[in-house]
Order: C-alpha cells, then sequence, then structure tokens
C-alpha cells in the first residue's frame, strides 16, 4: 500500500477531525476537496429507503409514510426515497417490519443499478449477507429466475435469511459458503461481488474507524478482493456482467483490483451513468480502465462512500 509523507495540512486535518495521519495523507492523494470531505464525514449521513415493490408501490408506501409526518425525497432511482424529515425511526415502523420497505444508502443500490438484472435470470451473490443488495436484485426479477447467495459468516447468513422472508423473496438460496468456491456452481448470467473490504466509506456511521485500521489492513483486503473477483469472473458466462463494489476509497481495494484482475483475465470496464469517474493512476500506477468505474463520496453525492465497476465478461 502506499503510504505519503505526512505533511503541516494532513497533521493539522487529522488532528482537527480525529484520524490516524497516515490516513489523512492519503485521502489528500485522492479525495477531492478534502476538508469539505472531512466536514461532511462529520454529520449523520442522509437516510433512505428502498421500496419493496414485492409488496408495496413507491407512491403507497410514501402516502402512507407522509400520513405518519415523514418527509420524503425522491432519488435517481426509482425505488429509493431520502428521508428528509423523520418524526419516529424509519426502521420502527409497522410498513418497515412487515417489510415495505429496506433502509439502504442510495450508493449501495446503485451496484444493483450497475448490475442490469433481467427477468429470469441466473444470478450469484457472492457476498451477500445480510442481503441488502440480494433482496433488491429479487425485487428487479420480480421473484423470478434464481440468485444463489453465499455468506460464510452463519451468523451473518443466518439474518440474511430473516430479511429475505420479512421482504418476501422466494427466488433465493442462501449458501453458507466463501465466495472463493463459487466455481464450482456452474456459470451465472451475472454476478455481483460486493467485497468484504476496509470500510473507509462509512466513517461517518462508524467514527472509530478513524483510528481503528492499519495500513496492512488495506493490503490484506486487496489481496482478498483480487482473489475474489477472479472467481467471480470465471463464473460469469461470457457476455455476461460482473459488478464489483466496495464501501472503501483506498484505490489498492478498489481500481487497482479492477486494474490487475481484467488485464489477467480479459474482461472489460463498461461506462455507468452515477457518480464520479474513478481514478486513471494512484501514485506510479496507471489504471486503463479507471475512468469507467465510478466512485461514491459523501460530499459530492450525499452518500456513504462507494465504489462500483461494472465488468463484461
Ligand atoms: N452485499 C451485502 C449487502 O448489501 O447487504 C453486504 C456485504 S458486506 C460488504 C461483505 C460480506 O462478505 C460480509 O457479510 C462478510 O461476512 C462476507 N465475506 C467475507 N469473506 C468472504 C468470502 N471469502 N466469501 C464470501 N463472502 C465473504
Amino acid at each position: 500500500m502506499l503510504l505519503f509523507p505526512q505533511s503541516p495540512r494532513g497533521d493539522a486535518l487529522a488532528r482537527k477531525y480525529g484520524y490516524d495521519p497516515w490516513l489523512v495523507s492519503r485521502f489528500l492523494q485522492y479525495v477531492p476537496d478534502v476538508e469539505q470531505f472531512l466536514d461532511k464525514m462529520e454529520s449523520k449521513p442522509t437516510r433512505y429507503i428502498r421500496v419493496n415493490t414485492l409488496k408495496m408501490d413507491t407512491k403507497s408506501l410514501a402516502d402512507r409514510l407522509a400520513k405518519k409526518g415523514f418527509e420524503l425525497r425522491q432519488t435517481a432511482l426509482p425505488e429509493v426515497l431520502a428521508v428528509e424529515k423523520e418524526p419516529m425511526s424509519a426502521g420502527a415502523t409497522t410498513e418497515y417490519m412487515l417489510g415495505h420497505y429496506y433502509l439502504q444508502d442510495l450508493s449501495s443500490c446503485m451496484a444493483v443499478e450497475a448490475l442490469d438484472v433481467q427477468k429470469g435470470q441466473k444470478v450469484l451473490d457472492m457476498a451477500a449477507a445480510p442481503g441488502g443488495k440480494t433482496t433488491f436484485i429479487a425485487q428487479r426479477m420480480q421473484n423470478t429466475g434464481a440468485i444463489i447467495a453465499l455468506e460464510p459468516n452463519e451468523k451473518r447468513a443466518r439474518s440474511m435469511a430473516f430479511n429475505l422472508a420479512r421482504l418476501g423473496v422466494f427466488n433465493t438460496c442462501v449458501c453458507k459458503m466463501d465466495g472463493l468456491e463459487a466455481a464450482k456452481l456452474g456459470k451465472f448470467d451475472r454476478v455481483l461481488l460486493d467485497a468484504p473490504c476496509s470500510c473507509e466509506g462509512v466513517i461517518a456511521k462508524d467514527p472509530s474507524r478513524k483510528t481503528s485500521h492499519a495500513p496492512e489492513d488495506v493490503d490484506y483486503c486487496s489481496a482478498r478482493q483480487a482473489n475474489l473477483l477472479e472467481t467471480a469472473i470465471k463464473a460469469t458466462k461470457l457476455g455476461g456482467v460482473v459488478v464489483y463494489s466496495t464501501c472503501s476509497f483506498a484505490p489498492e481495494e478498489n481500481e487497482a483490483v479492477v486494474e490487475t484482475v481484467t488485464g489477467k483475465l480479459g474482461a472489460r470496464v463498461e461506462p455507468f451513468g452515477h457518480g464520479s469517474a474513478g481514478l486513471d493512476s494512484f501514485g506510479d500506477k496507471k489504471f486503463r480502465m479507471g475512468k469507467n468505474t465510478r466512485r461514491f463520496y459523501p460530499h459530492l453525492h450525499d452518500t456513504t462512500g462507494f465504489f462500483v465497476a461494472r465488468l463484461r465478461a
């Protein structure tokens, strides 16, 4: 992982916002408008709800929540609403308990938008729990076709099964399995790899991450992500789509992983019309297809930090 010399500016920002200095000196290299970014990370992130169209249409849900005093705003995705006023916790309404919506950041929904699923397809979700993206895929497929959802952590796999039941999803099979074993499952039309990562993008939700991870963690994640992405591409039918996403800002976990694996296996990165263009270089590394990958920043897109790459196998 690339570390950069500490500077008086970086050290001052690290002190002001309570970060490890190595992390801020890296942000200065790859995050636009760092001070605005650090400021925004201090505020509570905008809450988003994703309407579960398997059970409820967007207008009916918005009307029901409006009667309870919620103020909602339409986003770029038809199923996703930003919560502007929340008179009670959006996770404690009857509609939530009934599975009429799921609490999910807009950026997370963008990974499913990029996957472009169609009715009747065979889809692999390689790192699936607690199921936010799986359940969105299921609703976009109108509960048709088949989704195989992998999760090695038993507790997380169980909570995922509960979410699938609450949302009325019945085209999905949850397997307690490591994504690296996916090759034995055959070939899929669509593969989502929402990879385990260092979670730099969710610092606004979990400020302990300002100081809790070390440079070695980014290297560890990056190596595991490259192995998982290689497996994802190999599990995709020729001409199928793979979406790779993380909630990290680190180029080693994002553009660098995509560059290494697509270079090795010959997949190409397709443009996707949301977020900002990814990096085309970092340090002495050049990313040929970096501009086609997408980054989501809290201060620019009002989302948690996120990275999405749409690959064609
Ligand atoms: N896609 C999920 C959603 O939208 O709700 C979030 C997934 S979270 C970013 C990453 C998940 O990958 C975690 O649940 C973690 O337990 C799981 N994981 C870790 N190592 C894995 C591996 N080798 N194969 C598959 N999943 C793995």
